[in-house]
């Protein structure tokens, strides 16, 4: 694959990033990679795992000169850097970033892109439940959604940037922000919701020991516990940031759930029997989407 970028800036080394790094290395798309994150021992990490060609130890260091820049941070935290940042970005630049919400990351950053510098945000579908420097590898965005949200950004810097996340294997869609963020409060959001308080609710429920829920996890629980350990600062800052859809979905879950719950109660089981062939039916459409596998147990080992 041909170069895209002379110079790529990833401003947070995490799992995003540092897999950016690798897909980026792994098919040639930038000329030279530089890394920066908050605290010394991730740019220790990076400096050592060596996936950017540098590490700087600022945001205003490493965007210099860039072509592409990249805000790989907590939601909440795009709008403090896009402003330290916006005197050294470079005219003509691309600047993005990946956060999991849009309209609140657009509404935090807009304000402080300068004239002539190219704002395209953007959202990979694709991540894991392990974060930080290490977690990152080259295939992570292959077959994957990325989600833009351009706005009216110009058209040539959108297909430099369109031919970037293609590189890394991604396919692309566009969107508008609000949509964005509701069909990720339903594909993604509203679930983790939902894992973390299944096990919270396992942690509570004395009458199962502890003992019984790590023996017997792989009844569905194990997948619950592998979504509910993804990281704490990101999963807050994407509620706090995606409220309204969020609590949209929450209202319709809740609606569906005392549904279920009472044909339960009133032994209802043809109730039950057709809400469970429709869900069955949604599954079929994700494997034959290629979005996962059809192998038992989601293709792991026991
Ligand atoms: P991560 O592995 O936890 O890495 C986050 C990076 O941000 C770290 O380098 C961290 O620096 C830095 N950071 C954290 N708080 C900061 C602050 N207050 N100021 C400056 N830098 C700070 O996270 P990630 O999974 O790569 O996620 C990054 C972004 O991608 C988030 O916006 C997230 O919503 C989005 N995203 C994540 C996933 C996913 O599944 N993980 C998927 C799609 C999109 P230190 O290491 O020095 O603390």
């Amino acid at each position: 694959m041909a170069q895209i970028f002379d110079r790529v800036a990833l401003i947070g080394l995490g799992l995003i990033a540092s897999s950016m790094a690798h897909a980026s290395r792994a098919h040639g798309l930038a000329g030279e990679i530089v890394g920066t994150a908050r605290s010394a021992e991730t740019r220790e990490t990076a400096r050592e795992l060596g996936f950017c060609d540098r590490v700087v130890d600022t945001a205003a260091e490493a965007v210099k000169g860039a072509d592409l820049v990249v805000l790989c941070v907590p939601v909440g935290v795009m709008g403090a850097i896009a402003r330290e940042i916006a005197p050294h970005l470079k005219p003509g630049a691309v600047l993005s970033d990946v956060g999991s919400t849009k309209r609140a990351v657009i509404e935090a950053v807009g304000p402080h892109v300068p004239e002539g510098v190219h704002f395209i945000p953007a959202h990979p579908m694709a991540g894991t439940e392990q974060s930080g420097p290490r977690s990152g590898f080259a295939e992570l965005f292959e077959n994957r959604w990325l989600l833009m949200t351009p706005g009216d950004a110009d058209k040539g810097a959108l297909a430099k940037y369109r031919a970037y996340w293609e590189g890394m294997g991604a396919n692309i869609e566009e969107m508008e922000p609000d949509h964005h963020d509701l069909v990720c409060a339903v594909t993604s959001h509203v679930p983790h919701l939902i894992a973390y308080t299944m096990v919270g609710v396992a942690d509570d429920l004395r009458r199962v020991t502890d003992n019984e829920v790590v023996k017997f996890s792989a009844a569905g629980f194990r997948d619950f516990t592998r979504i509910a350990a993804s990281d704490p600062t990101m999963w807050r800052d994407v509620f706090l940031t995606n409220k309204d859809a969020t609590l949209e979905i929450l209202g319709r879950f809740t609606e569906e759930l005392y549904a279920l719950q009472r044909a339960i109660r009133q032994g209802d089981g043809d109730h039950l029997h057709e809400y469970f062939t429709r869900t069955r039916a949604i599954r079929r459409g994700i494997i034959e989407a290629g979005q996962d596998t059809d192998a038992p147990n989601f293709g792991r080992g026991r």
